[in-house]
């Protein structure tokens, strides 16, 4: 099978490289390099399983290598939620333009299926806990929220409208191997600059599901196995959430920290469109045969442990 995967370089996209080299895919990756590093996939490019095409979505001159392809994992986009309210228009670009490009280029070069990587956050703040798929109203409340929801919505239409497929994933927080984002990032960073105090964003009561990147691609792959509808969407993520302040505490523990201060910056939420309570219900997917192998704690720990050692790793390089 030739799959094409956007945004292959950065941090959910190469764990999904390395799972594709493995089920023996010949794989392209399109990625700009604006947050994924290349390091990331270097030994599929040297051992010949991967290709790799330094081209932005946004511009032309990268719609022909679509042309023989059987399906592509769309992955690049803006994730920053926080950052999306800053910018409302680089985010539609970057997360919707970029999609209906590459739906239009599969239009032109017949190709036939689409995986996208869809977020918690088009929910909005959902009356019912755990989200099940077909809660509604959706109504988002963050910039990138939207825009995931609004990407969703073009690729629905493609598919319907030109006879593809699609497998629409929508994602609880998803951490661990080289992830360059979010709250564990973010907290591992600060205490390794201040190791007395963290700054928490919020009151620490805000809870959600963490989800481990390795189960996470693993439960992508075996939902396309198993799903045959024209637009299948589902979610992903533990069955389980941890409060900010729980999160805190191990990554304490793991740093072997003592004493560290807890500074809250205030109020329900992080940032203006942070969800405070997310958990999805993965119980559409359980019916097709699949159970989460870990939780949101043990997912936490593992990710913490990753990045501190690939930030030592970096140290001696
Ligand atoms: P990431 O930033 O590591 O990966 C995105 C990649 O896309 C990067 O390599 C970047 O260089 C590339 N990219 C961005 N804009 C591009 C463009 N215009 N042209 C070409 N390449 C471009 O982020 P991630 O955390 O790995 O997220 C991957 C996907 O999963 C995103 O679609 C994100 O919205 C979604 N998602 C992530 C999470 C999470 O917890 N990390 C949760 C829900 C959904």
């Amino acid at each position: 099978m030739f799959s094409i995967v956007t945004g292959g370089t950065g941090f959910i996209g190469s764990n999904l490289v390395d799972a594709l080299v493995k089920k023996g895919d010949r794989v392209l990756v399109i990625d700009n390099l604006s947050a994924g590093n290349k390091d990331n996939i270097n030994k599929h490019i040297r051992s010949g399983k991967v290709e790799f095409l330094n081209a932005d979505l946004l511009e032309s001159g990268w719609e022909e290598s679509f042309s023989g392809a059987d399906r592509v994992y769309h992955i690049a986009a803006d994730p920053d939620v926080r950052a999306s309210a800053g910018a409302p228009k680089p985010v539609y670009e970057s997360n919707v333009s970029a999609t209906v490009n590459v739906l239009e280029a599969m239009r032109k070069h017949n190709v036939g299926e689409i995986v996208f990587t869809s977020t918690s956050t088009v929910y909005g703040e959902a009356k019912v806990i755990p989200t099940p798929e077909n809660y509604s109203p959706m109504t988002p409340i963050s910039i990138y929220g939207g825009s995931k929801l609004a990407a969703e919505a073009m690729i629905s239409s493609y598919v319907h409208t030109y006879g593809m497929k699609a497998w629409v994933f929508r994602f609880a927080n998803i951490i661990g191997k080289r992830s360059n984002h979010g709250v564990i990032w973010d907290f591992v960073h600060k205490l390794r600059k201040n190791p007395d105090e963290l700054e928490i964003l919020g009151d620490g009561k805000q809870s959600k599901s963490y989800f481990s990147v390795e189960a996470c691609v693993e439960a992508v792959l075996f939902t396309i196995e198993n799903s045959h509808d024209t637009f299948n969407f589902f979610n992903i993520g533990s069955e389980d959430w941890i409060s900010v302040t729980e999160l805190a505490e191990i990554v304490v523990s793991e740093m072997k920290l003592e004493k560290v201060k807890f500074k809250y910056t205030g109020g329900d939420r992080g940032w203006v469109g942070d969800v405070p309570k997310m958990q999805l219900s993965v119980d559409k997917l359980k019916k097709l045969g699949w159970k989460p192998s870990t939780n949101s704690e043990d997912s936490v720990r593992k990710a913490v442990s990753t990045l501190i050692r690939e930030l030592e790793e970096e140290k001696r390089e």
